[in-house]
């Protein structure tokens, strides 16, 4: 709850990016402060300890989802499983597909990374039409494993991708409305 604040002071609105009419929530500039990235990613970190339960690996999704989601992953002494777009890892891969403004995009993983059963934590910047999380969460049970929880610095509430998550226990830092 401490920490709300600290990190909302740090996000950036940026109008009309990437294109016009979309207010762009930038994150970056939360990296000028390591002292709160590392604050962050213990408090995230505790709060699975003590609310999320046991997990077996922390998925972060790719782009900004890496920035976290390691560090997170190392305060938890648990493996990291990188969530990326279609085409960028090596070997066999495990995929699922998800519709964008325009066309489908697919998200994968490596094969063997998520074991029967295993708990996942997912981690992302943020939650806009759900698109992205959805697909990552039923990547997680394609591969035989369970979405612990989905976990997002920023959430746009009326973008409602809440909606889409309703089986994913989900929580969000900030929101915005
Ligand atoms: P969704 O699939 O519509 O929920 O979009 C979420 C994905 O798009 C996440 O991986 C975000 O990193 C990215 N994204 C969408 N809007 C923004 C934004 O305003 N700031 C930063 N990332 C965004």
């Amino acid at each position: 709850d401490q920490i709300r604040p600290k990190v909302e002071k740090h996000i950036r609105e940026v109008k009309d990016f990437p294109k016009k009419g979309i207010n762009f929530r930038d994150i970056m500039p939360l990296f000028g402060d390591p002292a709160l990235v590392n604050e962050l990613c213990v408090v995230i970190a505790d709060h699975i300890r003590h609310t999320t339960g046991q997990i077996d690996s922390v998925a972060g999704l790719e782009a900004r989802g890496f920035l976290f989601g390691p560090q997170v992953a190392i305060q938890l002494g648990v493996p990291f499983i990188p969530i990326r777009k279609q085409g960028k890892l090596p070997g066999s891969t495990i995929n699922a597909s998800y519709i964008k403004e325009y066309g489908e995009d697919r998200v994968e993983i490596q094969e063997g990374v998520i074991k029967n059963g295993d708990r996942v934590f997912l981690i992302d910047d943020l939650l806009a039409t759900g698109g992205t999380l959805r697909a990552a969460a039923d990547l997680v049970k394609k591969a035989g494993g369970q979405v612990a929880e989905a976990f997002v610095l920023i959430e746009l509430s009326p973008l409602n991708g809440r909606s889409k998550l309703e089986d994913v226990n989900l929580t969000a830092l900030i929101s915005y409305d």
